[in-house]
């Protein structure tokens, strides 16, 4: 059927081909292979342990309240009110928006003041911002230029789109398995030439297993070749005395590019590298996620700026340490296999629809918690991810357990 011209009038349609693109089908697809997302109005979500249901909705679809286990809010800072008031306040004093990238007109002190403070918490001698930690990694990837890039088999998106866009040669070793990478490794070193880069890129907590990479192992098998080692520690970074698993494991010098976001536990939005005063200078230079995009927002700095101090002065850690082990061994207790040694709950249920049924009977029971389905992770593997915040109280972590045995019991999955 020919398409309308949208010429003026009087114009001959001229239909030489059809070179448009089809949104509506490729939603069909994903719709017949049970894959398609919806947005759902879920803001207070991220943002609350506590939520009311639906506020905008027109009649609540769940009870009054809901409590969520879904955000990466851990150290429940992003209401905090020392932590609103330096939002409020960077905007007050910088503006909402830094105007520009930084290296023309957006490098203000504020951006200067979260990057001493960052290098210091992860023991570098400097740090850069980005937009967000997914721009971090894009950029940094591409601008290293790695020749060979070795990355664990669950890494981050983020990372994998770095990996595609650096034109480097990427190489997957098992996931967590140093022996896997120091074979790969060594496979490969038998056709690298002298000056050859290769870069180890890995998450340290891995966000839908809640593991953690074996870094002193990996930074082993890379001092054997020389190689470089960088780590993802977004959803590490506040949580260990205001560092990451990099400090919890003493590695701040061996590992060479420390990444992260300001998105998770240091209640804001950005992301940032640490490391050595060439490797920002370069990046700042050459990563194009950096050089090409505008300044991180004001407020967005100041919030994360108060959160890294109160998560390096306060010991709300302890308190999230504390609900994460309470859970996760009732959940033990009440027959679930729970993956992971974080603050990454895993619940594995197997089969796609139990997890979906589970996560919607739990809501029914006011507890917010995501079913994670294939492809985000293998066929067979569908798990719940709960995740506890450091405001979360114990009858809350109670009321989780409850929901997970009774919701369990209907569904004959205990
Ligand atoms: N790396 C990891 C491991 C992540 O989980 C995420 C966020 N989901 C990112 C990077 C990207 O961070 P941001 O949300 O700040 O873009």
């Amino acid at each position: 059927e020919p398409r309308p011209s949208g010429g003026a009038e009087g114009t001959e349609a001229t239909n030489e081909g059809d070179f448009g693109f089809d949104p509506a089908a490729r939603l069909a697809e994903r719709d017949q292979q049970g894959l398609r997302r919806t947005l759902q109005p879920v803001e207070h979500v991220a943002a609350r342990s506590r939520m009311a249901s639906d506020p905008g909705g027109e009649k609540p679809r769940y009870g009054a309240e809901q409590i969520v286990f879904a955000a990466n809010n851990y150290l429940g800072l992003t209401q905090d009110e020392r932590v609103v008031r330096a939002a409020r306040e960077a905007a007050e004093a910088v503006g909402t928006g830094a105007g520009a990238s930084r290296l023309v007109t957006g490098d203000t002190g504020l951006h200067r003041g979260l990057e001493r403070d960052l290098a210091d918490a992860k023991g570098t001698e400097r740090a850069l911002l980005f937009s967000s930690g997914y721009a971090a990694n894009v950029g940094t990837i591409g601008a290293l230029d790695p020749d060979v890039v070795f990355s664990d088999a669950l890494n981050h998106a983020s990372i994998i789109d770095g990996c595609r866009l650096s034109d480097a040669e990427t190489v997957v070793y098992d996931h967590c398995d140093a022996d896997s990478l120091a074979a790969a490794m060594a496979d490969r070193s038998r056709s690298s030439t002298p000056d050859d880069s290769w870069l180890i890129v890995t998450d340290s907590v891995f966000s839908m297993d809640g593991d953690v990479a074996p870094l002193a192992d990996i930074c082993d098998v890379a001092e054997r070749y020389g190689a470089w080692v960088m780590v993802d520690e977004a959803h590490a970074t506040g949580l260990y005395d205001g560092g990451g698993i990099v400090q919890r494991e003493g590695l701040s010098d061996r590992v060479h590019v420390q990444m992260g976001t300001l998105s998770k536990a240091l209640a804001s939005q950005g992301g940032y590298v640490a490391g050595s005063t060439a490797l920002v200078e370069q990046l700042a230079n050459a990563a194009r996620s950096f050089v090409f995009s505008t300044g991180l927002t004001p407020p967005a700095v100041g919030a994360a700026r108060e959160a890294l101090r109160i998560a390096r002065e306060e010991k709300r850690h302890e308190q999230l340490w504390d609900r994460v082990s309470r859970l996760r061994s009732g959940l033990e207790a009440l027959g679930y296999d729970v993956l992971g040694t974080t603050q990454i709950l895993p619940v594995v249920i197997g089969d796609r629809s139990d997890a979906v049924a589970l996560a919607e009977r739990l809501r029914e029971r006011g507890i917010v918690a995501p079913a994670i389905r294939p492809p985000t992770v293998p066929e067979g593997t569908s798990r719940i991810r709960v995740s506890p915040m450091a405001t979360h109280t114990e009858a809350d972590i109670d009321r989780c357990l409850d929901a997970f045995e009774a919701a369990g019991q209907e569904l004959d999955l205990l």
